[in-house]
């Protein structure tokens, strides 16, 4: 049995004050829940990372818990503006993201640099979330698989399949992030059961105790209809993450998937 995990990406979005504002809605929202959703389910939420420090204090003791949306695959060094693992894990980062689409496409990371990170994040203790996902061109040439099967290949390759006991993945088609445009759940557990195909491939047990998130326009409306598939545990989410009642909603329905 998998447990859910629900994980924000604010991306550079927010200051000071609506992050305050922002966690003191979710914080309230989940106390004032009847069932404990926080109890059934894992919830993470990634500020851009100078806020890092003050989500900490934010989160402290309430179950909810902090990650970076990047990090450096090196440990130390002459790495201008970077930030390593080390340093994050200062202020309790548990995630990481790692290879998400904005960072492939608008700042050229590559499936070597990824899988890089990925081995680093692992070092450190800290959980990589794994992103994949497939532009509309590779979709409409009906690539979408081989595509996201092969970007996932490439860590086991790296990290090796054990590595997939610690690591999250993210399926997030291009096309439907940011977009208001989401995959269908059908199209969304098609890609989701490939990919448990190729943990499977080098690992039985391994393969069923993965998670993989959704993401890609996840909201209130539509979370429930994702959970819902067999091989989608959860969601990977953009806009609706700053939102407190749609983040709420978008818990609630993880955990009562
Ligand atoms: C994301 O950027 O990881 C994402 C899923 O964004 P959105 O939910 O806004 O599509």
């Amino acid at each position: 049995m998998r447990k859910s995990l629900v994980a924000g990406n604010w991306k550079m979005n927010g200051d000071k004050a609506s992050i305050e504002t922002l966690m003191n809605g979710l914080l309230n929202g989940l106390n004032s829940g009847e069932n404990s959703v926080s109890e059934s389910i894992d919830i993470l939420v990634c500020p851009p990372t100078v806020y890092l420090s003050q989500v900490a204090d934010e989160i402290a003791g309430s179950g909810i818990q902090s990650g970076v949306q990047n990090i450096s695959q090196f440990e130390s060094g002459a790495y201008t503006g970077e930030l390593s693992l080390a340093m994050l894990k200062d202020f309790d980062c548990r995630y990481a993201i790692v290879g998400h689409s904005e960072r492939r496409s608008l700042f050229g990371e590559t499936d070597t640099q990824i899988a890089d990170k990925c081995a680093a994040a692992l070092d450190a203790g800290v959980t990589p979330i794994l992103c994949v996902g497939e532009s509309l061109a590779q979709r409409d040439a009906g690539e979408a698989l081989a595509i996201v099967t092969a970007q996932v290949q490439v860590v086991i390759e790296r990290c090796g399949i054990a590595a997939f006991n610690k690591a999250v993945i993210a399926y997030e088609p291009v096309w439907a992030i940011g977009a208001g445009r989401t995959a269908s759940p059908e199209q969304a557990q098609e890609v989701h059961g490939a990919i448990r195909a190729v943990l499977h491939d080098a690992d039985a047990e391994v393969a069923a105790a993965t998670r993989i998130l959704y993401g890609g326009s996840v909201g209130a409306a539509n979370a429930a209809e994702l959970f819902a598939q067999r091989d989608i545990d959860g969601g990977l989410v953009g806009g609706a993450s700053l939102k407190v009642d749609d983040f709420l909603a978008i818990c609630s329905a993880a955990a009562a998937a």
